[in-house]
């Protein structure tokens, strides 16, 4: 989608393409890694630069003739729409271009708002193609560039792998682009309707390779879904841990995937895998059909039992307000963590997610929906909706509050669940929880809590 632009040939000079992240979860962000690579091997000199851990420098906005703001995630979104602004003020003729999941997604809003470009997808290849059409009509000649300009920030500012004292530096790759599956809560789906492609072995291998010469020790696979394609998977595994048998890894993959791969899980352990993510979101029967997520409780705890059978610890994520989820299902989810001894698998944040439906939603599909007095908020990149139960939304604002303050003080997220079990049960007119700070031991973690 564009506006109408148009750039020159100086767009081969060093610089004037330049690529923002603006954050991507606490790792390195591919969101530049792949395009500054596409484009470089296109014949273009980009540079680069990641406001999640630099500051934005001026003067390579000042010289920029495109720039590229990668906003896979929604808190991405919301920073690139602020620093929108602040470029537009250093170079206002700059051509700017939104690229990664929630760009077309909110589209509509961005194209009038001062974004000339909205790509998501296969973000590399349009980008080069978007800025080969640009400069067509100049009939450039397109210089092979022996050098890159680019630097990237150090693997150290990153997040980094932690497990009771052991601290390891990430890496981060993908072997897979998109998902097969379509969980209607998920902003994958709108955009790639269920299909996934495999990234080459090669490009997979030398970027762990790249990361490993800078200081890697864990990687981490930031696929959508690791176990859409297993064997695919597995032989980069492989081939990984014969070149470096010491590095470890962790992977994302949804609870009906651990099951259908369960006999995997033991060679996954044996090649180096300390955790896998898995989006378990909801317990109660009801919330899981509308998200579509295709498991139930009893698969979770079967899950469980598989990923900790193997020796590698299952972190599953949570989305527990939704406004089908009461007060007893967040009380059952406190407990389940509880039981199952995962207080240190869970990252605080995860108490406090709250559904997101942005624009193109699979969710808007759902019969559930049409009985919501949805509203959308364009400027927010989303679907105001509030809890039948008014005590929900209450209890939201109030674990948000309580999160934010014990994140700040650094208090042991032991206490913070419990915290929280206490404040749930006190609304539900219950006892405050039996503290079992005992059964619960540390988990391998990154230090940057998951948010999207
Ligand atoms: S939540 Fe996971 S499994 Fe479901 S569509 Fe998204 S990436 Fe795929």
């Amino acid at each position: 989608m564009a506006t109408e632009t148009r750039i020159s040939s100086a767009i081969h000079a060093p610089g004037a393409i330049l690529l923002i992240s603006c954050y991507e979860l606490g790792h390195r962000p591919i969101g530049l890694t792949r395009p500054l690579r596409a484009l470089e091997e296109a014949g273009f000199t980009p540079d680069v630069i990641d406001i999640a851990v630099e500051s934005l420098d001026v003067e390579k906005v000042e010289r920029a003739r495109f720039i590229g703001i990668s906003v896979p995630m929604h808190t991405a979104l919301r920073l690139g729409i602020s620093l929108l602004h602040r470029i537009r003020q250093i170079n206002p003729d700059v051509s700017i271009c939104m690229y990664g999941l929630y760009a077309t997604l909110n589209a509509g809003y961005l194209l009038s708002h001062g974004v000339d470009f909205c790509i998501s997808g296969e973000a590399s290849t349009q980008l080069v193609e978007l800025v080969e059409s640009l400069v067509k009509e100049e009939q450039s000649e397109v210089q092979e560039p022996d050098f890159s300009i680019a630097e990237l920030p150090p693997l150290e500012l990153y997040a980094q792998f932690e497990n009771d004292g052991e601290v390891r530096t990430v890496g981060y790759t993908e072997t897979t682009h998109g998902c097969k599956h379509l969980c209607t809560h998920c902003p994958i789906p709108p955009v790639y309707d269920g299909r996934f492609l495999a990234v080459q072995r090669d490009t997979v291998l030398a970027e762990i390779h790249e990361q490993v010469v800078e200081g890697a020790t864990h990687i981490t696979f930031g696929d959508p879904d690791f176990l859409n394609g297993p064997t695919h998977g597995l032989r980069i595994l492989r081939a990984m841990h014969e070149t470096f048998p010491s590095l470890t890894f962790d992977f994302t993959t949804k609870v009906e995937h651990i099951l259908k791969n369960r006999e995997h899980f033991p060679e996954f352990a044996q090649l180096g895998c300390r955790f896998v993510i898995s989006a378990v979101e909801a317990l109660n029967e009801c919330v899981l059909t509308i998200l579509e997520k295709h498991h139930t409780r009893a698969d979770v705890e079967e899950a469980i039992d598989i990923v900790h059978g193997a020796g590698i610890a299952l972190r599953p994520t949570w989305v527990p307000f939704t406004p089908w989820t009461t007060l007893e299902d967040y009380l059952e989810i406190l407990q389940f963590i509880d039981t199952h001894r995962l207080v240190y698998h869970v990252d605080p944040v995860q108490y406090t997610v709250r559904l997101l439906i942005p624009p193109g939603s699979y969710l808007l599909n759902r019969p559930e929906v049409e009985t919501l007095s949805l509203t959308l908020d364009e400027a927010a990149f989303s679907y105001a909706w509030s809890h039948p139960d008014a005590r929900m939304d209450e209890l939201h604002k109030t674990v948000n509050d309580l999160v934010e303050n014990d994140a700040r003080a650094g208090v042991d997220a032991l206490e913070t669940f419990y915290r929280i079990w206490a404040l749930a049960a006190d609304m539900q007119g219950q006892a405050p929880p039996k503290q079992r700070g005992d059964v619960h031991l540390p988990a391998p973690r990154l230090t940057e809590a998951w948010f999207c």
